[in-house]
């Protein structure tokens, strides 16, 4: 990596350490479910990603935020406001797919094009980094079930949603995170 892109990045990274916290629940909507009185909403960890550097993986980081706000509870992933510093910046290169984490949720993602070009789906590479940027490690090797076993799960696969386990850790450090704003 050309070192003026690296300390670009680490000058991004540097800034980028607040959490946002926002309360998503349903009180007072018009839904019918059969929430009880009194329920306390649910809060979540709010990320926002800037993904204006994505180029042509645009669509796919944003199914990859997807696979993750209908995956766990704890922490939500927002495009960020125009003029507003995002936890999350991601952007394409020509090398390997990666992510660069400064704290738990906040970070930089590399949508390289190397691994597009090997024939890795690409929804599945912005979901595994972001998993990074959520605090998972690779688990490699691994089997496609797994978001989190990367290139190890084969160029065939496909599948973008992180597994149980993978789920239950991203939920309990963001749990912890919650726990420490209120
Ligand atoms: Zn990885």
């Amino acid at each position: 990596m050309p070192s003026r892109t690296l300390t670009r990045a680490v000058t991004a990274l540097a800034a980028t350490l607040a959490l946002g916290v926002s309360l998503t629940g349903t009180a007072g909507a018009t839904d019918t479910s059969a929430a009880p009185t009194g329920d306390v909403a649910a809060a979540a960890v709010v990320l926002t990603y800037d993904a204006s550097g994505s180029a042509e993986f645009a669509s796919a980081v944003a199914q990859g935020a997807a696979v993750w706000n209908t995956s766990v509870a704890n922490v939500r992933l927002e495009p960020v406001a125009p003029g507003r510093r995002a936890n999350i910046r991601i952007v394409a290169d020509n090398g390997w797919p990666r992510a660069q984490t400064t704290s738990l949720g906040n970070g930089t993602v590399w949508m390289g094009r190397q691994a597009v070009a090997e024939g890795y789906h690409t929804v599945r590479i912005a979901a595994h980094e972001l998993g990074h940027i959520l605090g998972l490690p690779d688990i490699k090797p691994g089997p496609c079930s797994s978001l989190m076993s990367g290139s190890t799960g084969g160029v065939s696969c496909t599948n973008i949603y992180p597994n149980s386990q993978e789920r239950a850790w991203v939920e309990d450090d963001f749990s912890t995170t919650l726990a420490a704003v209120r």
